[in-house]
């Protein structure tokens, strides 16, 4: 015995269109196959839902069903057809929160998008540091990839001949299958939902309408990549059998080290030797930045761990204006080796200073074990 409709979406008589979907929207929801795999009873709890949705989301129907009964709804209830082309709506609910894919399993078509759309490819382009932060106007690259076939021109077809429509689903490219009590549009199995056959393929593609063939294209590397940066070439991928139309180019840039630098993110940091004597008596130092000659303020005193920022001397930002910070981590440069008069001297100083540092390592430490705050902006 089947189900009153309202019962199973647990809504009034009069309940509206709204309450409907909304009351369907949570079924579908916790019913649904990819969520209750390998559960039978859920499986039917998501279709009884499904059928009743049907019924009562269209307002035809509905009356009919409010008038005869499931004697209404389609003679013995056995004759139930789930139509995916006559379930926009379903799609429209369901849409936002399953992927196509959840659709193609459930009632054998591609959820939205066309089904012989060529795939997207991916290939990896070596970037010297320069250009991912300056950006090149114009970079090539060239691959293999499925291309149109120049002799059909996409259509798979021997020159002077056409496809003819397919007997078994007189080119629908869908078949009527039967599981349970349901009838369910699938994809046609003599044709593979094309609609039609190739009677003559075309020898150079053997009627795919498609072949491997060597691609050339160029592109504009923007300022400030990083490694892992994506871009997209629209329709640039393969296209699909039979013209059907192109997938993506992904242009994934691996970006090469400057071994002057430690990037992070937008930010680059370097490592500065200046001799000693220049944090203890103060001085200038001269630095050569990406964006040309810079001169540093080391003021007398200064702690032989100094960071110093330069702001906007790192990489510019992809996505916004502006560029990150360059950040100087001065690092104290003793020599090795001296000469007989300065190690006198130096001795000498040595007692002039006999005082003992008051400032603690915790600074330091800090550094080497976090503490992030007190240098992230
Ligand atoms: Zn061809
Ligand atoms: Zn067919």
């Amino acid at each position: 015995m089947k189900r009153d409709y309202y019962e199973i979406l647990g809504v009034d008589r009069s309940a509206s269109l709204d309450e409907i979907k909304k009351a369907y929207r949570k079924l579908a929801l916790e019913f649904h196959p990819d969520r209750n795999p390998n559960n039978k009873e859920a499986e039917d709890k998501f279709k009884e839902a499904a059928e009743a949705y049907s019924f009562l989301s269209d307002s035809d129907k509905r009356q009919r069903y409010d008038q005869y009964g499931h004697q209404g709804s389609g003679g013995t209830g056995q004759s139930f057809q789930f139509d995916p082309s006559q379930f926009q709506g379903f799609e429209d609910i369901l849409g936002s929160f399953f992927g196509g894919g959840a659709f193609g399993d459930l009632f054998g078509q591609r959820g939205g998008g066309s089904s012989n759309q060529g795939s997207d490819i991916q290939i990896k382009i070596k970037v010297t540091f320069k250009d991912a932060v300056f950006g090149k106007d114009k970079e090539e690259v060239e691959l293999k990839k499925l291309q149109r076939c120049e002799n059909c021109v996409g259509s798979g077809c021997q020159k002077g001949t056409g496809p003819q429509t397919c007997s078994q689903c007189r080119g629908s490219g869908q078949q009527v299958t039967r599981q349970g009590f349901f009838q369910m549009m699938v994809t046609c199995s003599k044709c593979g939902g094309q609609g039609s056959w190739i009677p003559n393929p075309c020898k150079t593609c053997n009627g795919e309408g498609r072949t491997q063939r060597s691609f050339k294209t160029s592109f504009k590397i923007p300022a400030g990549i990083d490694n892992g940066t994506r871009l997209r070439l629209n329709g640039q991928g393969e296209v699909g059998p039979l013209g059907g139309p192109a997938g993506d180019l992904y242009i994934l840039f691996e970006v090469e080290k400057d071994p002057r630098y430690q990037r992070d993110g937008d930010d680059l940091h370097q490592i500065v030797d200046v001799p000693w004597m220049t944090f203890v008596t103060g001085g200038k130092i001269k630095m050569e930045t990406l964006y040309g000659e810079e001169t540093v303020t080391v003021t007398a005193g200064t702690p032989a761990d100094k960071v110093v920022r330069l702001a906007n001397a790192g990489v510019p930002r992809v996505q916004r204006s502006g560029r990150g910070d360059l950040y100087l981590h001065l690092r104290a440069w003793v020599p090795t080796q001296l000469n007989e008069a300065q190690r006198g001297a130096l001795e000498a100083l040595k007692d002039a200073f006999s005082d003992t540092p008051t400032e603690s390592s915790g600074s330091i430490l800090d550094k080497v074990f976090g503490s992030k705050k007190k240098k992230k902006k």
